[in-house]
């Protein structure tokens, strides 16, 4: 029995909109518990105070999200190793003593929902280097790919990318564009977008219809909105794609099984998660 006074939550700015809640919500009742999940959108400025409240605010573990996966470092007690390598980190649990051990689940929800999809990642474009995209890059260097190619619209990100993982997966061949123009799909068998862009309506498509192949796995990170411009592209063109939902339900699988020590059921976290995804 998980005690009613633990809580859970998620940090980060802005995080309204999260979905993280509904579906840990739902998971812990259906585990017998009344502890809690909260949505916690801080500030910069807020971020120290919180971290001093964790004791007070009987926080036993939580996620975090933009801005703060690759920030809140210097608050850990310890990490895994996979937290060290890729340098993200979107779970911390705390111990009992208070201690925070930090871990990334992003990475095996990713994975993890490509051996669902029957995915076998080998050459791979990935759009984005930040915290996202890092923990895609590790998974896929996991996974066996021998090719990644990286394009950010900061191209020094991409390249400290490159060399970061080059050294992690010396026989997968990494390289960086610096236009997307320069993103060669064609012999690729994976898009993976790990940035933004198609969050917003005015976002533009980067990729056009001719450049898709049936070979080709479209996976957009984003799940809000549910279908992409790119996914839009993959579906009227008929190749397998997949936006980020259930990237989104494995990390939280993971998350909470790290916070509870036990496995979350996950069916009635999926249920929840794409109830939550239709309101949106
Ligand atoms: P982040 O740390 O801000 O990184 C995003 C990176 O993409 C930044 O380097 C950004 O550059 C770059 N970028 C922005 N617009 C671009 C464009 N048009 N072309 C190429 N690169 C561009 O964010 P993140 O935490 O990695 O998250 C990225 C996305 O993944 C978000 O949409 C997030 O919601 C999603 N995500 C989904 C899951 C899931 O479970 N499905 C998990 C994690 C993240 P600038 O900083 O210069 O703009």
């Amino acid at each position: 029995m998980i005690s009613p006074k633990k809580a859970y939550g998620l940090i980060g700015f802005p995080v309204k909109h999260s979905l993280s809640p509904c579906m840990h919500n739902a998971a812990l009742r259906a585990m017998g518990s009344k502890a809690k999940y909260s949505l916690f959108e801080l500030t910069p400025q807020q971020i120290p105070d919180f971290f001093r409240n964790i004791k007070k605010n009987k926080l036993c573990g939580f996620n975090v999200t933009i801005p703060y996966k690759e920030k809140v470092f210097a608050y850990l007690n310890s990490m895994s190793s996979a937290v060290r390598q890729i340098g993200a980190v979107n779970t911390i649990v705390v111990d009992p003593r208070g201690r925070l051990k930090g871990f990334n689940t992003d990475y095996q929800g990713f994975m993890q929902h490509l051996k669902v999809l029957k995915v076998k990642p080998r050459k791979a474009a990935l759009i984005g280097a930040g915290g996202a995209a890092k923990a895609v890059c590790f998974a896929l260097g996991k996974m066996k790919a021998s090719e990644i190619c990286v394009y950010d619209i900061d191209k020094y990100r991409a390249l400290s990318l490159v060399s970061k993982f080059k050294d992690i997966f010396p026989d997968c061949r990494l390289s960086a564009v610096f236009s997307i123009e320069h993103m060669d799909i064609a012999h690729k068998d994976i898009l993976v977008n790990a940035s933004p862009i198609g969050m917003r309506q005015d976002d533009p498509c980067l990729f056009k219809p001719n450049q898709l192949h049936e070979g080709l796995f479209v996976y957009d990170l984003v799940y809000n909105p549910l279908q992409t411009k790119l996914l839009a592209l993959a579906k009227n063109a008929q190749i397998r794609h997949s936006n980020g939902l259930g990237m989104l339900l494995y990390q939280g699988v993971l998350s909470l099984k790290y916070f509870t020590g036990r496995l979350p059921p996950v069916e009635v976290m999926q249920k929840a998660l794409k109830k939550g995804a239709r309101e949106l």
